[in-house]
């Protein structure tokens, strides 16, 4: 026992000694073979932030600290691939820097910029200098299920983030033509939506595509499925019908009707009774206005009463009629082909006109019609070839809707 207890003793002596050699003994740790080898670590930081509206990159390196010749080195290597003298706001950025020990400058080792929703811009540096280069963000992508009832409104219904907002949006632009959401919506009205979940490294980014959608609108149900016809992207119904109407009612966001459409009204600067073959949108001057479906510029100019006036001629003898403009936007040229929805020129009030409106009208074979009322011509229906393709996919998205109810999940998240 004594033994054991002395040879212990002599074991601690000896770690002691080694020890206390470490602390005083002469020899650095460099020359002691095995010793750990005290790295001079560089220390990394990450930046990171949201562009602000009107925010430039050389402010936010001003605001770092970083040295101001590195980003005209680095806005020079993307030149080619994005131009960073144009950030946009509402876009993050990533900036990894390094601080090698005993310095104190910053360097910046790489950058990353999201150009879009699934682009970004990645810059590294190398020995040759900063390299630049897209890259397109790849996520995972998951199905869920969005439902919902509306008590009062859709927003409060679905949520009002960002994300579920923007659902909100697609899907009234996708029911566009039968529902209106604006005056149409109805206590107790439902909606469910498959929509496409965003994942990038196990993190939730947002909604992709909406894939199908069902909605009641007053006792209705209307249906809504995704498809490609020729790889364009559509919604149609389950019998393949296009819900994108060939036309618009309002080619524009307008903030009430001023004049409707009647065979006599007493016109408001002649004080004479005409007829009024058309529609009267009022909206601020300058309101984008839109062409109402595909066709071709007509006629753009002016025209005495209409003041500034485009006429656009769509397939099956329609032509649509946009009165009193402030401006014709560059390019809408007679003969210029037009998609529906493109931005043709802006609300103004020239011509006999009192205030600011759109004055709107739809012709057919040289007949005017009332475009509140009329029912409005379909986009193509899914092509014969394609219709047993386009059944099994909205069997399958079907099925999908009809799954349970998983919305708590969500709302959760
Ligand atoms: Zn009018």
């Amino acid at each position: 026992m004594k033994k054991a207890l002395s040879g212990l003793l002599l074991v601690m002596i000896f770690f002691l000694a080694f020890y206390l050699n470490s602390l005083f003994g002469r020899e650095t740790p460099e020359d002691f073979p095995g010793h750990p080898v005290s790295l001079s670590l560089p220390e990394i930081t990450e930046i990171t932030g949201i562009i602000k509206k009107g925010e430039t990159l050389s402010e936010i390196f001003k605001r770092h600290e970083l040295d101001m010749q590195t980003l005209y080195k680095l806005t020079r290597a993307s030149r080619k691939v994005y131009n960073l003298i144009k950030v946009k706001p509402y876009r993050s950025y990533v900036i990894n820097t390094l601080r090698l020990e005993g310095s104190e400058r910053e360097e910046v080792k790489n950058f990353r910029y999201s150009i879009d929703d699934s682009h970004y811009l990645k810059v590294i540096k190398g020995p040759e200098g900063f390299t630049a280069e897209k890259v397109r963000v790849v996520y995972n992508k998951r199905q869920s299920l969005v439902t919902g009832t509306i008590r009062d409104n859709l927003i409060n219904s679905i949520g009002n983030d960002r994300e579920h907002m923007r659902i909100a949006f697609d899907m009234a632009e996708i029911f566009e033509s039968s529902i209106d959401f604006v005056t149409e919506l109805r206590r107790g009205d439902s909606y469910r939506l498959l929509v496409e979940e965003l994942w990038l490294n196990g993190v939730f980014k947002g909604y992709g595509k909406i894939l199908a959608a069902e909605f009641t609108n007053n006792g209705k149900t209307y249906e809504a499925y995704g498809f490609k016809v020729n790889g364009r992207p559509g919604y149609y119904d389950s019998k393949g019908r296009s819900l994108k109407k060939a036309l618009m009612r309002a080619p524009l966001r307008f903030r009430y009707i001023s004049s409707g459409f009647t065979y006599r009204r007493k016109h408001p600067i002649l004080k004479t009774y005409r007829a009024h073959r058309g529609i009267d949108y009022a909206a601020p001057r300058g309101t984008p206005v839109s062409a109402a479906g595909n066709g071709t510029v007509k006629f753009a100019g002016w025209n005495g009463g209409y003041g500034n006036l485009v006429i656009i001629k769509h397939p099956n003898g329609y032509e649509t009629y946009y009165g009193h403009l402030s401006r014709i936007r560059k390019g809408t040229k007679k003969g210029k082909r037009v998609s529906q929805g493109d931005i043709i020129a802006y609300v103004g009030s020239t011509g006999l006109s009192t205030g600011p409106h759109l004055h709107y009208s739809i012709k057919r074979y040289g007949k005017f019609l009332n475009p509140l009322k009329i029912k409005l011509p379909r986009n193509r229906t899914v092509p014969a070839g394609l219709m047993t393709d386009f059944r099994n996919h909205v069997e399958s998205l079907r099925a999908e809707l009809q799954q349970g109810d998983n919305k708590e999940r969500i709302a959760q998240r």
